[in-house]
């Protein structure tokens, strides 16, 4: 039996439409929540994505401002406007959209940023908050996740999960959300050997790994949950995720999509992080 489609626009559309109303909310109480993005250079992924964020920020009453720089920007320049937005008491976040030109030390940028405005969850403060099991800000993409999982009732406790991909961003923070919630954890990487032994064991399986379709229908065990968080652009231009998702369906037990499945769900969660920043 093909498996069951976790819709992660749908989820999304529904957490928006909350966050709306208790943004509507905090302004009558006389606070507007306020997000401040910051995009350096020219990538074309980026700035897509910059474009959706503030227009989810728009349409749910959040105010966004976006600070453009060219791909000469100086860390200094940088490192100066972060300083300026911390102290800023109308912006409730700060966004520095990845990845940032070459020559800045992006670890710097980032860490700059104050950890109550750390609305993608990056700075070691929010991190290391998670690690010892008392999350704050969280990152965005893998609180979606958890909560696409959440939302389709799958069990966790006691579960098998495996994690493909040990980022900062990703694998590692979504690996600790898991064991939170009492999974039984394995993370792989480009060095683990093979893989499908790892994967096949997995009752919840991520793929965060930016390889096209690496994840095949042999790799899953029937009946799993498959989350993939990959975006690829390939050579036709049409995206695909980390998993072949048309044979993998045939045997998973339910699977997102690539697109529609955890990229609207990781906005939700930006939309949410700027609420609790606003309201912290
Ligand atoms: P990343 O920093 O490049 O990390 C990739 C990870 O995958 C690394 O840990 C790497 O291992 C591992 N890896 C690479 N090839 C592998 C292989 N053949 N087998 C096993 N592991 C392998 O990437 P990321 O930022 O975490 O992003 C991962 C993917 O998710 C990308 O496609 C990205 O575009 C996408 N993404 C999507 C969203 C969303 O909202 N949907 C958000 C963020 C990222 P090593 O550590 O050993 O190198």
């Amino acid at each position: 039996m093909a498996a069951q489609i976790l819709d992660g626009k749908s989820v999304a559309a529904n957490i928006r439409a909350s966050v709306k109303m208790r943004v509507a909310a905090l302004v009558q109480s006389g606070v507007r929540p306020g997000l401040a993005v910051i995009l350096a250079g020219n990538d074309p992924a980026s700035r897509l994505y910059v474009r959706n964020k503030v227009r989810a920020c728009e349409e749910t009453g959040v105010r966004s401002q976006l600070h453009e720089y060219g791909a000469d920007v100086s860390e200094q320049a940088l490192l100066a406007l972060v300083g300026k937005l911390n102290a800023d008491r109308t912006v409730h976040g700060v966004l520095i959209q990845l990845p940032l030109p070459a020559h800045i030390d992006a670890e710097r940028v980032l860490q700059a940023v104050s950890a109550a405005k750390d609305v993608d969850g990056f700075h070691t403060a929010n991190l290391g908050a998670l690690l010892a099991g008392r999350p704050r800000l969280v990152p965005c993409t893998p609180a979606g996740v958890m909560r696409l999982i959440e939302h389709a009732g799958i069990e966790v406790a006691g579960r098998r999960a495996v994690v493909l991909g040990r980022s900062n961003i990703v694998g590692k923070p979504l690996a600790l959300l898991l064991l939170q919630r009492n999974a039984t954890v394995t993370i792989c990487h480009s060095k683990t050997a093979p893989l499908e032994a790892f994967t096949r064991e997995a009752d919840i399986l991520v793929a965060a790994i930016g390889q096209p379709k690496l994840v095949r229908a042999e790799m899953v065990k029937p009946g799993a949950c498959v989350i993939d968080v990959g975006i690829n652009r390939l050579a036709d231009g049409t995206l695909a995720g980390d998993v072949d998702f048309g044979a993998v369906k045939e045997v998973a037990g339910w699977i997102t999509p690539v697109p529609g499945g955890v990229g609207p769900m990781t906005i939700a969660m930006l939309l949410e992080n700027c609420l609790r920043a606003a309201t912290a």
